[in-house]
């Protein structure tokens, strides 16, 4: 092993074992816990020469870092006995009272009562799930949906399945259809998982007059709704539409998060539920970490009532529009006939599917081969769909990268369509088979 010359007396990393001698002894519950494949991509989309399409970053760089400094240094010294000791699983009450300020933006009139802090609006995801769900219970998702969320459910052994999408969001019709089927079948269903604003990955929102369509079925039900908006006050244009639990308060769960407004470095997220949920959720927060990085909480706290936190939001609006009409006008220009994307409205991604027979997730090895990655679609759904999908991300790389990126990909996109023709329509790049793990990359 050789010896960093920097750092000559520093022992060299250990590599650790690649033998597990757990395998047999794992819960059940672990086999559901796989790597992503967003996190597979993360290594190799992190060289310095390849345009990342894949990540969901936000960028950070925007942001007023002295002033945040300025931030830290006061906790510290104003308020550093009470941020540096132990504080409650349900979070700090004057944040909680400035989490529901940033509701009423969403249109949301809640008690900080109803709040609980979360370690990013992930951890709500797992305490809900670990709350509500058991073994084998359906969880209804969108089609496509957030990858975290599907390998949080099926940490918990959910059946995760799927209702169809369009460009405004969830089809009201295919929801009561699949209510309707699974009640026939005796199966019990405890939540319908939405990101209604910009979703993860699809980039597409949940119309008004859809959100009341929504509503109205999961009442009638009696299906509980997990909303989940992270992205909801990056608007680029259009009308802001209402949460889902501005008109629902007893039946909807919601959760936000600081880390697309402000930084996901802080881990600060939220759920608001009816005071019973809440109780539970409290609980089971408990047990998972005792209690919330009090300091953390105090530094966001701070920003919000010394930062003019709402104009941050409009200059970070600002940047991501231009990155997105980027975005768009190069796809515009340059994707071949046959291909399809969505126009987001605001949010990180655009969802693009590609010319019959082609296999985004064969491809990316030459994609990245090309300095061009993305996230394949089928990482999006709990079964076999959204091969000829990607996901494509505009927040983090500078304009000028995106279109140099989509140019790349276009490149790799029209050699894998000349290579299906020359094969006669079968997909050369497919020729793996089945929706095995995601390739090694070069
Ligand atoms: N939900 C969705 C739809 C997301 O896109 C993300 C982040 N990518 C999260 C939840 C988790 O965000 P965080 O834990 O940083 O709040």
């Amino acid at each position: 092993m050789s010896v960093d010359p920097r750092e000559p007396h520093r022992k060299p990393a250990s590599q650790g074992s690649r033998i597990d001698p757990y395998v047999g002894a794992y819960a059940a519950r672990a086999q559901g816990m796989v790597a992503s494949e967003v996190r597979a991509l993360f290594a190799v989309a992190s060289r310095p020469e390849v345009v990342s399409l894949a990540g969901g970053m936000p960028n950070v760089s925007a942001l007023p870092l002295e002033h945040i400094g300025e931030i830290v240094q006061q906790v510290v010294a104003e308020q550093g006995a009470t941020a540096l000791q132990y504080g409650s699983a349900q979070g700090d009450p004057v944040l909680r009272e400035q989490i529901c300020e940033v509701m009423g933006l969403e249109g949301i009139d809640a008690a900080a009562d109803d709040v609980i802090v979360t370690v990013g609006s992930q951890q709500a995801l797992d305490l809900v799930t670990r709350v509500f769900v058991d073994p084998g219970d359906v969880v209804l998702c969108e089609a496509p949906t957030y990858v975290t969320a599907i390998n949080t459910f099926a940490a918990f052994q959910a059946d995760i399945r799927h209702v169809g999408m369009d460009e405004d969001g969830v089809i009201p019709e295919a929801l009561e259809e699949t209510l309707v089927r699974l009640a026939a079948e005796g199966r019990r269903v405890k939540f319908f998982y939405t990101v209604p604003n910009f979703q993860n990955p699809a980039g597409v929102t949940l119309s008004a007059e859809r959100r009341s369509r929504v509503q109205e079925i999961c009442a009638r039900h009696g299906l509980l709704v997990l909303e989940d908006n992270p992205y909801g006050l990056l608007r680029y244009e259009g009308e802001p539409i209402p949460a889902l639990r501005a008109d629902a308060p007893d039946n909807v769960i919601y959760l936000g998060s600081f880390s697309k407004t402000l930084s996901p470095g802080f881990r600060i997220g939220w759920a608001l539920a009816p005071s019973s949920v809440r109780a539970k959720l409290v609980l089971a927060a408990e047990s998972a970490m005792l209690s919330h990085s009090t300091f953390n909480q105090m530094v966001v706290g701070r920003y919000l009532s010394t930062h003019p936190w709402r104009e941050q939001i409009k200059d970070f609006n600002e940047m991501y529009r231009e990155r997105r009409d980027t975005m768009l006008t190069a796809l515009d220009s340059l994707m071949p006939a046959g291909s399809t994307w969505t126009r987001p409205q605001g949010g990180f991604f655009v969802w693009a599917t590609l010319p019959e027979g082609l296999d985004t997730k064969a491809m990316l090895p030459r994609a990245v081969n090309e300095r061009v990655a993305y996230v394949p679609g089928t990482g999006f759904y709990a079964s076999d769909e959204g091969r000829r999908s990607m996901r494509l991300s505009f927040c983090y790389p500078a304009p000028e990268q995106i279109r140099e990126g989509i140019r790349r990909l276009v490149g790799v996109i029209k050699s894998e369509t000349s290579l299906r023709d020359t094969f006669g329509g079968v997909s050369v790049a497919s020729a793996d088979g089945g929706n095995g793990p995601t390739p090694d990359l070069p």
